[in-house]
């Protein structure tokens, strides 16, 4: 029996799992001892990732739809220079923005690399990956505040903070393993406190709930910050030698008044007051935010209120601190530094000659072969479709059908496309409906690449099983796609995805999240390796789990963290008469994943979920409408669309609010296209809505 260590490829944790395979078939799945992640515990998913193991059996070889609707299937080599030829004619008919693609989370850091080079450098084509919808608001938020997109913590300061704040974050359903941590945390009168308007499981976990109005986080958060200023809870030595706009920001925030906050928030005086004084005794105070602040209209400036918080009572740095965002899916963080689609290949602008100039010489290539700016966002996107100027779509190992929000705006799109082709490990995906060419890869347990994830910590998947008859990976796809382009000598370089981690490399060296001194057999069977790793400094980087900014130095070049602030929004989205509730979403149980296109082929998931869309309401909200346990209710949103969702009742959600679970198509059938301004991201989490009673 053959021990395989590899990464689950789930969620941003990057949990490491020892695979025992005999006659290539997992015959047990352990959590990896001593990895400092998980240290030998993992959630269910992690453990049923051999589920997935038969999937791509029966058809291992790419489909193209013909005239009649039907599918042939083709050989790979017919696959590939189908999709390049068709990529070139629409390129020629309509120009080079005409085509696009839609990546993911999900894949390798090499997959996004080789994406990005075929598609962004070598077409000159607009990508996006669904990290838009997730991390795209933390991204801008890092940026700005820390001039680079470097979230500082490591896991470890879950256990050493004497006081963590969890703002919109549900990790006890959404990141289990990182609960765990919290509860690892035995510091002394150590408290939990959770701000959300749901009592979600974190919350009934926790010490302290604030359950405030939706969308009302920045408000609270402005307050707070007021306050810790009136009160001179302030680290002035930090606030001096470590950040700038300081003073703009106390002038800006006096406008947002305990009275204000109350009527705002609907939170009591002494809760916010008794938040503020929590913050201020903390000696170690940790805040902690995911898509609760993610996915809303005025995101960025909600994130950035969190870090101003930690900024100026100089919670960063140091540990058991830090303003830090919990990422979603496996890869985000390489999504981020290595896609090639905001910024260059390991950071920098696509205008910054320097940067030009030394990617071009990493990758053996002119200058002018590189992208030229930042892609068009995922929304830009489907809107370019809709508009006609987009004709052909490559999406990998993504379901937007289901998870774009306001989804049926995506399957509109996708009847409109001349190409359409979906590349993942199934071919049932919602998305895949309307494709007119599918490429079947293998999962994850078939593959190799990098994953970086939450912590900045890069892991190794390695192949745990051996591959059937014309089985191939993401990366051997895009390869093909390349090859068949015509790029040559511009794919010298990328033909393993060891040799696209060793481009990577040498493209990350003097950037904030340079990985030189990492090596492609130093991550195999390893602890992993937290960015920054440069070569040369190996030694001093020897600690297993390291933060960032202990010097109080940050990425702008002023080397000082920035205050950014602006005022609260008007809602875009009000709920009104017609439309008096609002839908929140988020996840619904630690075995779905997304949108259950993975989780549902694990039986002991699918056993104990519901088959059909639902929706929590509030118990008293219930009663008033003479609704029952599970009974069905037509809901009708602000964005023209309805959907059905049988009904469960409860106390954790507010009197006028709902909570559907995501992984039900129907759940963003009805979210809204409204978008955050700076990261583009998508407001799932409030939509105006009414409803009735299925008779
Ligand atoms: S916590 Fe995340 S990374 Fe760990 S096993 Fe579960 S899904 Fe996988």
């Amino acid at each position: 029996m053959k021990k395989i260590q590899s990464t689950c490829n789930y969620c941003a944790l990057d949990c490491n799992l020892d695979f025992y395979v005999e006659d290539n078939r997992v015959v047990k799945t352990v959590p990896t001892k001593g990895y400092p992640v998980n240290d030998g515990f993992c959630c269910i998913k992690g453990l049923s990732l051999d589920k997935q193991q038969t999937t791509v059996k029966p058809n291992s070889l790419p489909k193209i739809r013909q005239e009649d609707g039907s599918f042939k299937t083709v050989s790979w080599e017919e696959g590939f220079s189908h999709v390049a030829g068709k990529l070139k004619e629409l390129q020629e008919k309509y120009g080079q923005e005409s085509v696009a693609g839609i990546s993911t989370g999900q894949l390798t850091m090499e997959e996004f690399a080789i994406f990005g080079h075929v598609m962004r450098n070598y077409l000159k084509a607009n990508v996006d990956g669904n990290t838009r919808l997730c991390m795209a608001t933390a991204v801008v938020a890092h940026k700005q505040s820390y001039g680079f997109d470097a979230p500082g913590y490591t896991l470890k300061d879950l256990e050493l903070s004497d006081t963590i704040l969890f703002i919109g974050s549900n990790p006890v359903v959404a990141h289990p393993i990182l609960w765990g941590r919290v509860k690892a945390n035995n510091v002394p009168g150590r408290k939990v406190i959770v701000i959300d308007p749901r009592r979600s499981e974190t919350a009934m976990n926790a010490d302290k709930w604030y359950g405030l109005r939706w969308r009302s986080d920045l408000l609270l958060l402005y307050t707070v910050a007021n306050q810790l200023i009136e009160k001179d809870y302030l680290d002035h030595e930090f606030i001096s030698s470590h950040t700038e706009k300081f003073e703009d920001f106390r002038e800006f925030v006096k406008a947002y008044t305990l009275e204000r906050g109350i009527q705002g928030t609907g939170l009591s005086e002494g809760q916010i007051l008794e938040l503020v004084e929590l913050i201020h005794r903390g000696k170690r105070v940790s805040f902690w935010w995911t898509m609760g602040v993610n996915q809303g209209y005025e995101a960025v400036r909600t994130a950035q209120a969190i870090i101003n918080l930690a900024l100026m009572t100089g919670n960063i740095g140091r540990p058991g601190t830090g303003a830090n965002s919990i990422t979603g899916q496996c890869n985000a963080m390489g999504s981020r530094a290595y896609s090639n689609t905001a910024v260059f290949f390991g950071g920098g602008d696509f205008t910054n000659p320097a940067r030009r100039e030394r990617i071009a010489q990493v990758l053996g290539v002119e200058e002018s072969m590189l992208a030229e700016k930042p892609a068009k966002t995922y929304n830009q996107i489907i809107e370019g479709i809709h508009a006609g100027e987009i004709k052909g779509l490559w999406i990998l190992c993504t379901n937007p059908r289901h998870s774009w929000t306001n989804n049926e705006t995506f399957a509109s799109a996708a009847k409109k496309l001349e190409l359409f082709v979906v590349q993942d490990i199934y071919d049932s995906i919602e998305s895949a409906q309307d494709c007119t060419v599918f490429f079947p890869v293998v999962p994850g347990l078939k593959k190799e690449g990098t994953y970086i994830n939450l912590e900045r910590r890069l892991s190794a998947m390695r192949p745990v099983l051996d591959r059937g008859e014309h089985e191939i990976s993401d990366y051997e796809a895009i390869l093909g796609v390349g090859k068949a382009l015509g790029m040559g000598d511009a794919l010298r370089g990328w033909e393993t995805p060891r040799d696209c981690f060793n481009l990577m490399r040498e493209c990350s060296r003097n950037m904030p999240c340079d990985i030189t001194g990492v090596t492609w057999d130093a991550l195999t069977d390893s602890h992993g390796i937290q960015w920054p790793y440069p070569e040369g400094k190996e030694e001093e980087n020897r600690e297993e789990q390291r933060r960032l900014y202990g010097d109080g130095r940050f990425f702008t070049p002023s080397k000082k963290a920035q205050f950014v602030f602006e005022e609260v929004r008007e809602n875009p989205l009000p709920v009104s008469e017609e439309f008096p509730y609002v839908l929140n979403t988020g996840r619904g149980s630690v075995g779905q994943w997304h949108t259950q296109s993975r989780t549902k082929e694990v039986k002991f998931v699918e056993d104990v979920s519901l088959k059909k869309a639902y929706l929590y309401m509030n118990t008293r909200l219930a009663r008033n409408m003479g609704i029952g346990e599970m009974e069905e209710i037509q809901v009708f949103s602000v964005n023209g669309q309805n959907a059905r969702f049988a009904v469960k009742i409860t106390d954790h959600v507010q009197y006028g609010e709902l909570y559907a679970p995501i992984h039900y198509i129907e759940c963003n059938k009805l979210t809204p296209s409204l978008y955050d301004p700076y990261s583009k991201e998508p407001s799932y989490k409030a939509t105006p809505v009414r409803f009735e009673k299925v008779r």
